[in-house]
């Protein structure tokens, strides 16, 4: 890791302040263009989505444009295939170049003469020395490089070979053009950088009529200043090309030239994205391909059933810095739960199916019962109706013979409820008799529970989801994992591949509820307390269905608990609670596997348990000592966890834009004063946020801040009236449309009243305000 925001402090947004700049000075005429440049020499992974995010969004934000050009320059390792791949990726994370799709090849005749032109200028020469004689002779950081005996060569002599590399008079290797710089320059990309190559091989493109190659260095600036882009982002590890890339552009071009920017690399936990581990992992068949679903390509994210919305989601919470870091995957399942909460209904799977008879329902009957998709967002209308029926099944790990103390499930003479069913009592456990192992449980169902509810108001502490033996649908389920289970693999630089996660696919046979079978393909349901699901692209047919697991639910703390709970009783040996072999039975054992590490989730559980605040929540605080640390400051001056928790999580890595905490311009007590001016009403959320943007730009007081600035909320009704008011006048259309019921616009309204009071109208007072005026008008 390292960190160069030392040299240089952009502070936050700094492309986009880059951008305006240069808007202000009205340079380029006023035109932002920029590109995304991807090498077609494998599949795009979620760190190429955070460049593509970036290149194409922040053209869109100042009415751009961005290029896609391939930077198709190296014979070997490219591939038409690739080049199909990654136009297919950027297009389903949500970006379009319309006409504007290039190839560096296209440029080579462009570039020969460029090169041309710098050896009449006496700043490029043909070397003749060997390639190890090269690299022997640049020196050290410390060491000045050494001349080339070549580097005098005449200028007509340089254009005669370079001439006839160009005609494939010579062997691989046997010359090469270099640039004429500096043999001591301190930046060692200036000593004399190479700008072509001989290599005959075949091009993907131009097939056999080029045997010498430009170098990364030479084509990319020039290509760039072909295309007229105005500003091209990279990341770090090009810091050192940029006075290269100067030196090209300013000696083989002409004016308005481009300028390179840099930021930082996605690097993201438990898994590998250089380009060159991916194909190894692919071609030495570690996994089943580019798409893979555990793969972090765009590909394999895309079969995984990753939604785009929420891979541009996340690239927009890890921001842009110039510090590397790495990124808690953590963060990626937030933003795939985040969006994926609002978008799946709500559907019942049995993933390790335990079959039970209900013994007082008749043998043939079956009932309908009606069940919302959305029981979690309850005005939200949609359900389906699923079959209830003698024989049915239940999770294995929802029964317990023996239960310890805190397992509150199904258990011998216990009566728990079935999702949107009744209500059902175990009576009787059936056991193989050879193995021991349970096989049916027999229960008794109370039919005047239907729906969920007992008319005597008798409470269960447990509702189990389940499905109907004969009338659910057989299917694979492939729960998946992290593909590494170290957290930087790419660390032990020979060994990585040691660190694979051998449990990163796990394949069971599950039972899902008839319902889903009409449904469209592609639709994501969440499997009741299970987590994301959705049919595998590939591999699922009607009749045999596959489903890939998405993203698990946040029950973190239930399975800390379980497991706490397992450790103790096998350690005490006090409740004949499973042992731990037969646990990894009977809970959904690929679940426990795919979490944060131990440590970590216990100081997540202990976080959770003691403030009182979301479990998921917690993982990601305990996941960063110095956030943690961070939280807990915050909380000595500010009582309220939870929202302390939320603005930490939630909102401040936005505000952040790549820093860690302990470089933010403001402490925890800031941050808490900010929370508490929320919570008590003084300030909106919305401005909340822009002081939060601010205080992670300049620091300050939020409380001093509020106050100078005259930022308290607006909840005097007879101040925001007026306001209501001329903002129903100014769309009547909409308002027209509001009362035909598209109540949807209400956000839109209440959007325009914030605009009008820069944020600060107290957004319930205005939804009332709203709804009184716009009822009022139609009478
Ligand atoms: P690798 O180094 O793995 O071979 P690359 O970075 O060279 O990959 P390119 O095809 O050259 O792959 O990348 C295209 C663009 O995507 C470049 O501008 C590069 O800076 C950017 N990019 C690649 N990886 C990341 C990442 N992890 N985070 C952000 N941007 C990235
Ligand atoms: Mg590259």
């Amino acid at each position: 890791m390292t960190d160069r925001s030392a040299s240089f402090e952009p502070g936050p947004n700094f492309l986009r302040a880059i951008i305006e700049a240069d808007l202000e000075a009205g340079k380029y005429d006023k035109r932002v263009v920029t590109r995304f440049p991807p090498e077609p020499n494998g599949y795009l992974h979620i760190g190429h989505a955070k460049s593509i995010c970036l290149n194409f969004g922040l053209a869109a934000d100042y009415k751009g444009i961005c290029h896609l050009r391939f930077d198709d320059t190296n014979p070997e390792t490219e591939d038409p295939e690739y080049v199909e791949s990654i136009q297919n990726d950027v297009r389903w994370l949500g970006f379009e170049w319309d006409d504007k799709l290039f190839f560096a090849s296209d440029y080579f005749e462009q570039l020969y003469e460029c090169a041309i032109d710098l050896i009449k200028s006496g700043k490029a020469y043909v070397d003749s020395q060997s390639d190890e004689e090269i690299r022997d002779t640049r020196g050290t950081v410390t060491r000045p490089g050494r001349e080339s005996p070549y580097r005098d060569r005449p200028i007509a002599d340089n254009l005669d070979l370079f001439r006839r590399m160009r005609a494939g008079e010579f062997a691989d290797g046997t010359h090469v053009l270099r640039a004429r710089i500096d043999m001591s320059a301190p930046n060692m990309k200036m000593r004399d950088p190479l700008l072509y190559r001989i290599r005959h091989a075949h091009h993907y493109r131009t097939g056999d009529e080029w045997c010498i190659y430009p170098m990364y260095d030479f084509a990319h600036p020039l290509s760039d200043a072909i295309e007229n882009i105005t500003h091209s982002f990279c990341t770090l590890e090009f810091e050192n090309n940029r006075e290269l890339y100067d030196w090209v552009v300013d000696n083989a071009w002409t004016t308005p030239r481009p300028y390179q920017y840099e930021f930082n690399r996605l690097n993201l936990d438990y898994t590998v994205m250089s380009k060159r581990k991916l194909l190894q992992l692919v071609e030495e068949g570690y996994v089943s391909g580019w798409d893979d679903p555990r793969l972090p390509t765009l590909a394999g994210l895309r079969r995984r059933g990753v939604t785009p919305d929420s891979i541009r989601d996340f690239c927009a919470r890890v921001g842009v810095a110039r510090t590397d870091s790495r990124v808690d995957i953590a963060l990626l399942e937030y933003s795939i739960r985040n969006d994926l909460n609002q978008k799946a209904p709500r559907v019942m799977a049995v993933l390790d199916p335990l079959r039970v008879v209900i013994t007082n329902y008749p043998n043939d009957e079956v009932d309908w019962l009606n069940a919302s998709y959305w029981p979690h967002d309850v005005p939200r209308e949609g359900s389906r109706k699923i079959p209830f029926t003698k024989h049915i099944y239940i999770e294995r790990a929802d029964f317990m013979e023996d239960p310890p103390r805190k397992f509150f499930r199904l258990a011998p003479g216990r009566e728990v409820r079935l999702r949107y069913g009744y209500f059902i009592t175990c009576e009787d456990v059936v056991k193989d008799p050879r193995t021991g192992e349970i096989i049916e449980l027999h229960c008794r169902y109370d039919p005047e529970t239907r729906g969920g509810d007992a008319p005597d108001g008798r409470k269960v502490k447990a509702t189990l989801h389940w499905v109907s033996a004969d009338r659910s649908l057989p299917a694979e389920v492939r729960l998946y994992d992290r593909l590494f289970s170290d957290r930087n693999p790419e660390q032990e630089s020979d060994d990585w591949k040691s660190a694979l996660n051998p449990e990163s696919a796990v394949t069971v046979e599950a039972r899902i509820e008839p319902s889903i079978t009409n449904d469209d393909p592609a639709t994501r349901y969440q499997f009741e307390r299970q987590g994301y699901f959705w049919r595998d692209p590939v591999d699922s047919r009607d009749d045999h269905i596959v489903f890939n697991r998405i993203v698990t639910l946040r029950d973190t703390w239930a399975k800390v608990a379980a497991r706490e709970e397992r450790v103790a009783t096998t350690v005490t040996g006090k409740n004949k609670a499973p042992s731990p072999e037969s646990a990894d039975v009977t809970t959904t054992s690929a679940e426990r596997r795919s979490e944060p590490t131990r440590t970590q989730l216990s100081k997540a559980a202990e976080i959770s348990r003691r403030h009182g605040i979301d479990e998921e929540d917690a993982v990601l605080i305990a996941g960063d000592e110095k956030l943690a640390h961070f939280f807990e400051q915050a909380l000595a001056s500010h009582g309220n966890a939870t929202s302390i928790a939320n603005w930490l999580i939630h909102e401040l890595p936005r505000a952040m834009k790549g820093k860690r905490v302990d470089q933010l311009p403001f402490g925890p007590a800031e941050l808490a004063e900010l929370v508490s001016l929320v919570d008590d009403g003084t300030i909106s959320g919305r401005t909340a946020k822009e002081l939060l943007a601010r205080l992670a730009a300049e620091g300050g007081r939020p409380g001093e801040m509020v106050r100078e600035q005259g930022l308290s909320q607006v909840t005097d009704p007879s101040e925001l009236r007026p306001v209501v008011a001329s903002v129903i006048d100014r769309y009547p259309d909409k308002a027209v449309e509001f009362r035909g019921g598209k109540h949807g616009l209400m956000g839109f309204f209440v959007g325009q009243v914030m605009r009008e009071t820069g944020g600060k109208a107290n957004p319930e007072l205005t939804r009332d305000l709203l709804l009184e005026r716009l009822k009022e008008v139609a009478d």
